[in-house]
């Protein structure tokens, strides 16, 4: 449907601001984003993009820890220790690497913009008024609004970063070396991504968890593999432990714990969350309300409050996802500019944790189950049965399949696997159309193959015809 010509402004070019700029553009509207930093955000220059990059590195190190077993020798590698010896890492080319694929990655996202006609603004923007943005001696004004600034990492008071020997994730790609004795604070999704890579490349990682176990608020069978193979690889995890402050000590950093511990290494990371980057930007005066966290405030079709202004991404704090930020971006450009839209629906969000091995989840989760929400049957396989994991050496993870009773609807799933990132779609798939576990079962997987474990899943929860009236 052609639409009349309609003036957007988006503050940020992240996944949120980036994705709402094309979708607006192929509507047929005048669209101006604005970016401090540059296109594709922090997604694409310092935090997902660099970060995955890293660990395709890792990962690859990985392999060739496993790689005794299958019957391969690489000279002075001591396999079992995952220990380099004549194999090792380079990190200027490393680094480099990473970084040079974000800038390459940042282009591609402008060259986008700019085949779709999008105007670009460089220069950090604030509110003049609820729809208009200021950046240097330009004032934009539209009848749309986009916030779509993004979030920083978080900071511990008594742990301020100096981007030598304490760090963010944001400083790691600058180091000239890799960590020798990495500490890091904080075993969410983030810490335990790095504290997997890093162990992997060679430094030896001790991870200072405040819970009783890594990921606390992951499928708790897939923290648990998860865990299990980190300190099998020679990863110190101090559980329960939370860091008080962290300050240099000669060529190193001295770690301090409310219990009065001290734990020392040569570097250590921060990875204790993300905050809304929404102060400083005027959002007050221009009548748009935050939380008490700073957050903006959106509805399912990421509208805020205020006529005409809407919100995508970690600004809003909905789901700190790339994916969720283009959707939301994407969303409240088709309901500004009069398109049909489907609210956000945040049980349909695959997402993964790219530890190795890789924990991937879409639906319904355990928790849900386990506080009575969600009646669902549940199936968990573990891959150590699979014919494929048997030959590629997977010893760690599993599948586990949600079901609703009677009727016998895909819910949700768990994978815990190398690639469990690219699996996943099989259940996403499940979920988002609303399949049955016989019609999963009967739809064929290849042999020898992981995905053969999902149709196996399904098959245990099928149920004989009588059970199912
Ligand atoms: C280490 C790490 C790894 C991650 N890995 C994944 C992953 O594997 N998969 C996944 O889905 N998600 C991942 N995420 C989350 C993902 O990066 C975020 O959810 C995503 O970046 C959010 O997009 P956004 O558009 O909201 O913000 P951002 O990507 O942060 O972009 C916001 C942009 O706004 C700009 N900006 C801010 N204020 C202003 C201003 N006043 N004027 C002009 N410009 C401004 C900033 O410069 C920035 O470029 C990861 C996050 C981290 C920290």
């Amino acid at each position: 449907m052609s639409q009349p010509q309609a003036d957007v402004a988006i503050l940020g070019g992240g996944p949120g601001g980036y994705e709402a700029a094309l979708v607006a553009a192929q509507l047929g509207a005048r669209v101006t984003v604005v970016e401090a930093d540059g296109l594709g955000g922090a997604c694409v220059l310092t935090d997902c993009v660099p970060s995955k990059t890293l660990i395709a590195t890792s990962e690859t190190m990985g392999m060739l820890g496993g790689s005794a077993d299958l019957g391969i020798r690489i000279e002075g590698y001591e396999a079992r220790a995952r220990r380099p010896g004549s194999v090792s890492v380079d990190p200027p080319r490393l680094y480099g690497r990473v970084k040079a694929l974000a800038r390459a990655q940042s282009a591609d996202v402008a060259a986008r913009l700019a085949a779709e006609g999008v105007k670009v603004v460089t220069g950090r923007g604030r509110l003049a008024g609820p729809r208009t943005v200021l950046t240097g001696d330009q004032e934009i004004s539209a009848g749309v609004l986009l916030l779509a600034t993004g979030g920083l990492p978080r900071q511990l008071p008594g742990a301020e970063p100096d981007g030598e020997r304490i760090l963010n994730w944001r400083h790691l790609y600058d180091l000239a070396e890799l960590p020798g004795e990495l500490i890091v604070v904080g075993s969410g999704v983030t810490g335990a991504e790095f504290a997997s890579a890093y162990q992997a490349l060679g430094s030896q990682v001790t991870l200072i968890s405040s819970r009783d176990r890594v990921l606390p608020n992951e499928d708790p069978d897939a923290a648990v593999v998860v865990e299990d193979v980190f300190r099998r690889r020679g990863m110190t995890v101090l559980s329960r432990s939370r860091a008080a402050g962290v300050r240099r000590e000669g060529n190193g950093v001295a770690v301090t714990l409310t219990d009065g511990r001290t734990v020392r290494g040569s570097h250590c990371l921060l990875t204790v969350g993300v905050v809304p980057a929404t102060g400083d930007i005027g959002l007050e005066e221009a009548g748009i309300r935050v939380d008490g966290r700073g957050f903006v405030q959106v509805d399912k079709v990421s509208r805020t409050p205020a006529p005409g202004v809407y919100a995508a991404g970690d600004c809003t704090g909905v789901l700190m996802l790339a994916s969720v930020a283009a959707m939301q971006g994407r969303i409240a450009m088709w309901h500004a500019l009069g398109e049909a839209v489907q609210p956000l629906r945040l049980d349909h969000v695959a997402a993964t944790i790219f530890t190795e091995p890789e924990i991937a989840t879409v639906g319904v989760s355990q928790a849900a189950l386990d506080s009575g929400q969600v009646d669902a049957d549940v199936v968990k396989l573990a891959l150590a049965t699979n014919a494929r994991a048997k030959m590629q050496g997977f010893r760690d993870g599993f599948v586990k399949l949600f079901a609703r009773p009677r009727t016998g609807t895909v819910l949700g799933g768990v994978v815990v696997a190398p690639r469990a990132s690219e699996l996943i779609l099989a259940v996403s798939l499940a979920v988002r159309q609303m399949l049955t576990v016989d019609q999963m079962a009967n739809t064929f997987a290849v042999y020898p193959s992981l995905s053969g474990s999902l149709t196996e899943a399904a098959r245990k929860l099928m149920r004989p015809e009588e059970d199912a009236r």
